[in-house]
């Protein structure tokens, strides 16, 4: 099946008793025992199990190409997942340019529990010299947040699998649309399911899909369920129902971003645009092999100080200025004044999540605000 197909009929289950077409929510935590003691319905308490969170896992794992998926109260409850899945003493490369978020949940609460390195995961020679024999596992972005950054997969997977090491690829900004890591070689994918699944800005996810079940995998099992941190039938009911678009609502964000990237490359008082879909950045060429679209995000640096900056953020108005991304509406941040004083981010850069608004009022709206500086 086509990715669309898969979106709208994997996650999907019509109810046997009334025929509803679609799935209803199911809110119980409990479940019925059978008089043998066993459970007749499959389930039998809700942070083990529950028919909503079954079926946005089915689709998750599908439109992953991916053999099973376990699903996260939020992004940096999966990515905790994977951390807390490894052998104490485990050590780990993350790149350098990591989720702002997960770089701090792994510095503040796996010190002295794993050991890590933070380094460009793109340079093969750095990755090779930094890998030792307990090296359990390589985590990569790409594009990355928020200087989109391309990593090559399947290098990096060619190295890791030499040396019998995990890879875990987040694949929020790409989506299953764009870039399917498990086919370049990941062994697991991460998601945000708060960005693109979700899709509306209203609720919180996250999600972890598997090309292969594996010990490791039952481990990550065990931390979702024990751990306990899953998310609500309600959440899982209105991701199924926002996946049911999300390739449609994809490509839109996918085209408006081509766009105003080409136009804001134009611009005379932009110094550079970050977009891996120009031929301008400078891993065009591997983007161009390891994705099928290059996604909604993108970044731009005004010629301007910071305060002019923060002049384009304010006075733009169809763009809000928040942070995350994946919505529907446009969104616009000042990320170096989010990441903290340790950002390598420019302080000149302003991020762009852009929406499924019509283009051309997008355009005139970011010139307008141009045009003040
Ligand atoms: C938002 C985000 C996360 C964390 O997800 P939450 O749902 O906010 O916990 C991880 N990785 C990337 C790339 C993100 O954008």
């Amino acid at each position: 099946m086509k990715i669309e197909t898969i979106a709208i009929h994997a996650g999907n289950h019509t109810d046997e008793q009334s025929k509803a077409v679609v799935q209803p929510i199911i809110l119980s935590t409990t479940f019925e025992r059978g008089a043998d003691g066993g459970y007749p319905g499959g389930y039998m308490y809700g942070r083990a199990g529950n028919p909503n969170r079954k079926a946005l896992e089915q689709v998750l794992a599908q439109l992953e190409g991916g053999v099973e998926a376990a699903s996260f109260s939020s992004g940096n409850a999966a990515g905790m997942a994977i951390f807390q899945s490894l052998q104490p003493g485990t050590h780990i490369i993350l790149p350098d340019d990591m989720y702002h978020g997960l770089r701090n949940q792994v510095k503040q609460l796996f010190t002295g529990i794993l050991e890590f390195d933070f380094i460009d995961v793109n340079d093969k020679a750095l990755l090779q010299q930094r890998i030792k024999s307990n090296t359990g596992l390589i985590w990569v972005e790409t594009p990355s947040n928020p200087l989109l950054k391309i990593t090559d997969v399947r290098k990096v997977s060619a190295i890791a699998k030499q040396h019998n090491i995990k890879l875990v690829c987040d694949n929020t900004f790409a989506t299953p649309i764009c870039q399917q890591p498990l086919e370049l070689g990941a062994d697991v994918v991460m998601h945000s399911a708060t960005k693109y699944f979700g899709g509306h800005s209203d609720l919180m996810g996250g999600a972890l899909i598997t090309k292969e079940k594996t010990e490791w995998w039952e481990k990550i099992r065990q931390v979702q369920e024990s751990g306990g941190a899953i998310p609500s039938p309600m959440d899982c009911y209105y991701l199924v129902r926002s996946i049911k678009t999300l390739p449609y609502r994809v490509r839109g964000h996918i085209q408006n971003a081509q766009l105003l990237a080409e136009h804001l490359e134009k611009h005379p008082k932009v110094e550079k645009v970050i977009y891996p879909g120009l031929a301008s950045h400078p891993q065009y060429e591997v983007a161009k092999s390891q994705m099928k679209s290059f996604g909604g995000m993108l970044s731009f640096t005004i010629k301007g100080s910071e305060d002019d900056v923060r002049k384009v953020a304010n006075s733009i108005q169809l763009f809000t200025q928040a942070t995350s991304l994946g919505g529907v509406e446009s969104l616009i941040e000042h990320r170096a004044s989010v990441e903290g004083p340790d950002t390598k981010t420019p302080r000149n850069l302003l991020r762009v999540s852009v929406g499924l608004e019509h283009i051309d009022d997008l355009i005139a709206d970011i010139d307008r605000a141009l045009s003040f500086i």
